[in-house]
């Protein structure tokens, strides 16, 4: 652990036990509201089709009344590397979790070496909540929640490396701060897988394709619905001032049933014939999932969608490259991937809406980067950026341009 997070670290264990949210009022003037949507690797290239047919009715009215567009990631992307980054708004090498792995451990919060967001916003009395956001296992103390998602480790996941431990088998760290309200979790929500399914072997695909696809997607619609329930019992039953939930079901989908054309590398029709709306109806889910967050919400909260990396079918040339797939277990066979050495090959995207958001903005080429994604956040509370923070405020999307804070 790097000195400077070290220190906070301790000052939180030392002295801070913070009430959870909605259970204490606060006497100070109310905060900006903001809840954050991570999506893994949503694709605009699939998205912008659907969006036409009116597909995804929920991310329209983000975009119509806001701003969106392309957002810059880092190289060989993958979730713990770039959330991390999000998180700091510093380099992989500098908060410490450059993948799935570092030096043979699956990635976690103790190897972060510079402060996230959740912490800063905490110390700013920001009451926080997160659910399932990934590479937030074992969870942290905040002014509020925090639920785990992808990495967590548990049953039947004891690597934690993308697979799906329900709550109740979360195992080596938690999975829930406070402690307390895991109980009320698995009484009023029940027991939710915290992350996405895992993927299947080649192995047990074969001569099975259909059935095996089919049973798989049907897994996925559980985690969503379970996922779903979670969020909208947190809105309702905590609502905190500042809010990110994440989605990952999305990217695991792409990698194996992307549909992709026959030309495509690693085409099989046994498998990437069978289901071709399978990868595009995770999105017309995600849309659900958006709209039951949109219900719980007032016109004076700021809505931001992000998605750490995009996602593109296999490129021949890239398999001998030295960072070619590196980002899931190698036993599926994969016809997509994110982890291209150049990440401006599979951006991610932002879209953003709220009080002196400007409305139909789009943002062209790389004006935003996952850097700046929490100098974004911090402006909107009116918190000066740290000057480990790499990114900058997207003054461009806000009516006023000037550093004032918004005004809830
Ligand atoms: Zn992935």
């Amino acid at each position: 652990m790097g000195p400077r997070f070290t220190l906070l670290a301790a000052i939180i264990c030392l002295s801070l036990t913070f009430p959870l949210a909605g259970q204490t009022q606060s006497t100070s003037k109310p905060k900006p509201h903001v809840v954050v949507i991570g999506v893994n690797g949503m694709e605009l290239d699939v998205i912008r089709p659907l969006l036409l047919k009116g597909d995804m009715p929920n991310l329209a009215k983000v975009i119509k009344k806001g701003a969106y567009g392309k957002l810059r990631t880092v190289s060989s992307p993958n979730c713990p590397r770039v959330y991390s980054t999000i998180f700091t708004s510093t380099k992989p090498e500098e908060h410490g979790v450059t993948g799935f792995l570092v030096g043979g451990i699956t990635a976690n919060t103790n190897m972060l070496k510079e402060e996230p967001i959740w912490s800063i916003l905490s110390k700013h009395d920001v009451s926080v909540g997160m659910a399932n956001v990934p590479a937030t296992f074992p969870v942290m103390p905040v002014n509020g929640y925090m639920i785990s998602g992808m990495l967590t480790r548990g049953k039947n996941c004891e690597d934690g490396v993308l697979c799906a431990p329900k709550l109740s088998e979360v195992e080596g760290g938690a999975a829930v701060y406070p402690e307390s309200m895991k109980p009320e979790l698995l009484k009023n929500v029940g027991d939710f897988y915290i992350d996405c399914e895992r993927m299947p072997s080649a192995e047990q695909l074969r001569g099975h394709e259909a059935e095996v696809i089919d049973s798989w997607l049907k897994r996925v619609d559980v985690i969503r619905e379970q996922q779903t329930k979670l969020f909208d019992y947190l809105l309702k039953n905590h609502p905190t001032d500042f809010t990110w939930l994440a989605q990952s079901c999305e990217d695991r989908t792409g990698h194996w049933l992307y549909p992709i054309a026959p030309y495509n590398v690693g085409y099989n029709p046994k498998i990437n014939g069978v289901r071709s709306d399978a990868f595009p109806n995770q999105y017309i889910g995600f849309d659900k999932v958006l709209g039951t967050v949109l219900n719980n919400i007032d016109d004076n909260t700021y809505v931001i969608i992000v998605s750490d990396h995009g996602i593109k079918p296999l490129r021949e040339f890239e398999e001998t490259d030295p960072h070619a797939h590196m980002d899931h277990e190698k036993t599926t066979p994969v016809i997509a991937k994110h982890d291209f050495a150049d990440g401006d090959d599979v951006p991610g995207s932002f879209f953003a809406m709220g009080p002196g958001i400007k409305h139909d903005l789009r943002l062209m080429g790389f004006e935003a980067s996952v850097y700046d994604v929490a100098p974004t956040i911090l402006h909107i509370y009116g918190i000066a950026q740290p000057e480990q923070m790499r990114g900058h405020v997207l003054t461009q999307i806000f009516e006023s341009g000037d550093s004032k804070v918004a005004k809830k």
